[in-house]
């Protein structure tokens, strides 16, 4: 038989079935039957039971006070916790219960669950046929946000906001395919949403109540009802998990990728911007070369400005010039440094005083840091730099905020004039609750006063006056001393070594001091919130001053860097050139700690000069290097960073493509040449005159006469059609025969000295005019220590294969023209090859064969 306890939680938990119930019992969080499987499984704690009525039911508990962490581990795990808690009188009959919070990884708001420099994203996607929009909020912050694309922009560039914000948690309309969305992560919580969520008109009003207007007309989204919709079904998702979350959402921020450098999904992780291929950390990443902020907003302030170049001149000069400024006095950037060492993370603060949330320490944190915005401000004030000074005006000490706190809240272990200890609220801030206070006040200094006076009146030295919950206040006596006690001592509690007494005048003095102490809790608790409220009312305020603190940190940062890595200020134009002097990779540099990096030089020249640059030279030559190094300077100017060059003049770049190395898909199935090859095709497809194109060895996945035939016909296309800037590694050096046909191409090669007395080459890192000549890719299998006999079986057989390339007059094979055999169609994708080549020697065909078949030499 199911008792009224059972019956209870089963039907609260009927109404949360895809969410692990934490059901308060006491000062336990409990869980039941499957759920407490799971709990006992995920965080290592004793699964039980208990009977109901004759139920045995698995049960799993954990303290209260120590749910927090607890539920950090379920919802790394990917878990949904639904927290139930007692609401009613404890007495007669099952005490009321109910949901009051949902936790789900993207609806997170306590700062210990939370990676303080990085953002907590919750994001929905709404699909159209014309449009579809991606909103995104972080409800630790406040920011909310919406971007759309265009139909014909997708997949790449929805999978390129999804890499760049990198979310926890994605919301999508019930019935759609997640396996269409390609989320940076592993981990991030797909939840499907009831249709009506996205619903766009309902979503209009949801938004337009929320933010207390008549229209989206000001938010910039109001014509696109697949952004109206994402944004409104974030907005009813919040509202089902934890409805104190709206209070934060302020205003809707809509942007377009276009208003930015577009770096799509590849190429962020191909240049490593956030994080490191090999550590998969921000080690070795440029985000790790770059920030240097102090404050945790300024932190994700900086994954922010990174992932976001900027395309306007003026815009980047402002950032720069400021830069400049602190980059060129040490005085300054010292002055800022120690201005910025005290604030901590506003943002967050705000955020959670504006949802009630937030404890004492943290609201005297936030107060603490408005009394320094004032000196912030003054530096900012003293500044040349234009942006700088802009900033200063913005930003506001909310001096009302400083004194509602000083009026209101006592510091954690101060004490008042009047001795009383343990205040949260204030003396002066409310008239009843210090009548409360000076009520009590007589019975406490009784209550200190009595052991003193009982250890006097009996003669016992050890006599004790004590506290505890269950009996209240107690005089304590060793059973050695029992025999002193007075007549009018009443036995309360028997230890093993003494017994606790009570006398009816400490009875009188502990009833009055524990009803009003009840009375002053209750108090405070709701002061505490009044106070919440009241300096809620300067969210946005608070919110956006520490974001102007966050902006001033990424500025100092980049200066910081540049002063440490020898940097310079790029020049920044319009146009279509790149002239680097002694340019050098950030990061690879920044590990080298200490080893000399070899700078080079890379110069294209604007519409009529040269436009691609081929560079060919073996493996280890340090071609990728090269190649990344000139895409990080562009996009490090195009962010407002200085440069690791000895000059940079860069034209503005509108998007950098990325073709690096094979990153396999084989979970979707694709072989590494169709990967290239969809990845070459998109690149081809979006690419304006505007963009930097990075190649680097095209048509490597598939055998050596139709990966050359794809590099030629693409490299033909960029030199004639396309016309975007591009640099093209390869390691077939017969490439470099195109520079004669194509005027707006240069070859260039990485520097190899094979002088070395082993016979073996010396890679020198350094970029020469002209042509590698040769492939050295036996060499390399030399130095990475292949067995002998293979290597020298490797050199006959090149040998034989140079012999028989000079014994016939014309080149080793045909390459087939482009457009007539094989060429890039108008969406982008390449032609499957029509080439038919052919070899010059009947040995050299087998040979290759026998190769290309993976056999030995016989
Ligand atoms: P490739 O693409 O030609 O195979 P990489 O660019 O991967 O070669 O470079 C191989 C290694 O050489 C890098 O890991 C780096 O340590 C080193 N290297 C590359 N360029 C330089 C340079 N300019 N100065 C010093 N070391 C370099």
């Amino acid at each position: 038989m199911t008792t009224p306890a059972r019956k209870q939680y089963l039907r609260i938990k009927s109404q949360y079935p895809d969410t692990l119930l934490m059901y308060q019992v006491g000062d336990f969080f409990e869980t039941f039957d499957e759920d407490a499987r799971i709990a006992a499984r995920e965080l290592q704690i004793v699964l039980t039971s208990r009977m109901y009525g004759n139920e045995a039911v698995p049960l799993a508990g954990i303290p209260l006070h120590a749910l927090n962490n607890y539920i950090g581990k379920l919802i790394t795990a990917g878990y949904k916790v639904s927290v139930c808690e007692q609401v009613g009188e404890v007495g007669r009959g099952v005490v009321d219960r109910a949901v009051t919070r949902i936790l789900t990884a993207g609806t997170l708001s306590e700062p210990n669950l939370l990676p303080a420099r990085q953002n907590n994203y919750l994001v929905a996607i709404a699909m159209g046929r014309v449009q579809t929009a991606l909103a995104a909020v972080d409800v630790s912050t406040g920011e909310f946000l919406v971007t759309w694309f265009r139909s014909e922009e997708l997949p790449v560039a929805l999978d390129a906001e999804l890499q760049r914000l990198n979310p926890v948690e994605c919301l999508l309309a019930e019935g759609s395919n997640r396996e269409a969305y390609r989320f940076p992560t592993q981990t991030v919580t797909v939840t499907a949403c009831p249709g009506h969520f996205f619903n766009s008109e309902m979503a209009q009003d949801r938004l337009c109540k929320l933010f207390g207007v008549q229209s989206l007309e000001a938010y910039g989204c109001a014509h696109i009802p697949q952004a109206v919709a994402a944004a409104g079904a974030i907005v009813t998702y919040l509202e089902k998990m934890n409805n104190g979350l709206l209070a934060l959402l302020t205003g809707l921020k809509s942007y377009r990728t276009s208003s930015y450098m577009v770096l799509d999904a590849h190429t962020q992780r191909n240049l490593e911007l956030l994080q490191g291929t090999r550590s998969g950390s921000v080690q070795g990443s440029l985000l790790g070369v770059l920030d240097r902020t102090i404050t945790p907003m300024g932190a994700r302030e900086m994954r922010k400005t990174i992932t976001q170049p900027l395309l306007d001149l003026n815009e980047l000069d402002a950032r720069l010039g400021s830069v400049e400024e602190l980059f060129e006095s040490p005085a300054l950037r010292s002055r800022f440094t120690m201005s910025l060492q005290v604030f901590s993370d506003m943002e967050r603060i705000a955020g959670r005083i504006r949802q009630g949330t937030a404890v004492r320490n943290e609201v005297l944190g936030l107060r603490d840091n408005l009394e320094h915005v004032p000196e912030l401000r003054e530096l900012l004030r003293g500044c040349e730099a234009l942006l700088l000074r802009e900033l200063a005006e913005e930003m506001q000490d909310c001096q009302e905020v400083i004194d509602l706190v000083d009026r209101a809240l006592m510091r954690s272990g101060e004490e008042d004039e009047h001795g009383d200890d343990g205040r949260l609220i204030r003396q002066g801030y409310d008239t009843e609750l210090d009548e409360l206070f000076a009520s009590i006040r007589d019975s406490r200094r009784w209550m200190v006063s009595l052991e003193g006076r009982e250890r006097e009146r009996t003669g016992i030295k050890s006599l004790k006056v004590g506290f505890n919950k269950v009996f209240g206040y107690y005089i304590e006596v060793s059973n050695a001393n029992l025999k002193l006690v007075p007549g009018d001592y009443m036995r309360k509690q028997t230890l093993v070594n003494a017994e606790r007494f009570i006398t009816p005048e400490l009875k009188e003095h502990e009833a009055r001091i524990l009803s009003a102490v009840e009375r002053i809790e209750e108090m405070e608790k709701g002061l505490y919130g009044e106070v919440l409220r009241q300096i809620s009312v300067y969210y946005a305020q608070l919110a956006h001053t520490a974001r102007l603190v966050a902006r001033v940190d990424v500025l100092l940062s980049f200066a910081v860097v540049a002063v440490h890595q020898g940097y310079t200020r790029p020049q920044l134009e319009q146009g279509h050139g790149i002239d680097i002097r002694d340019g050098r990779h950030p990061v690879v540099e920044y590990a080298l700690d200490g080893d000399v990096f070899i700078p080079n030089d890379t110069q294209m020249e604007a519409d009529e000069g040269r436009r691609i640059m081929l560079l060919t030279g073996p493996n280890m030559a340090g071609k990728s290097t090269y190649l990344r190094q000139v895409a990080l300077i562009t996009l490090m100017a195009q962010i407002g960073s200085f440069v690791p060059a000895r000059q940079a003049r860069i034209g503005v770049v509108d998007r950098i493509f990325t073709r690096v190395g094979a990153e396999d898909d084989i979970a979707a199935g694709k072989s590494t040449f169709m990967v290239e090859m969809e990845e070459t095709g998109t690149i081809l497809h979006h690419a304006t005159p505007h963009s930097l194109l990075i190649l680097d060895e095209i048509g490597r996945g598939t055998s050596t006469y139709d990966g050359l035939a794809i590099a030629r016909a693409v490299v033909e296309h960029l030199h004639s059609r396309l016309k975007a800037r591009t640099l093209f590694a390869t390691h077939y050096h017969e490439l470099a025969a195109l520079a004669e046909e194509l005027p707006h191409l240069c070859v260039h090669a990485m520097a190899i000295s094979d002088e070395d007395e082993h016979a073996s080459i010396v890679f020198l890192h350094k970029v020469v005019e002209g042509s590698a000549g040769k492939s050295y890719g036996v060499h390399v299998a030399r130095l990475a220590g292949m067995p002998m006999s293979i290597v020298e079986r490797a050199e006959e057989i090149l040998y034989q294969l140079e012999e028989g390339q000079q014994a016939s007059d014309s080149r080793l094979i045909l390459l087939p023209e482009r457009e007539e055999h094989m060429g890039v169609e108008s969406n982008g994708r390449v032609a499957e090859s029509q080439a038919s080549y052919h070899w010059q020697s009947e040995e050299a065909r087998q040979i290759a064969q026998r190769l290309e078949a993976g056999e030995g030499s016989s």
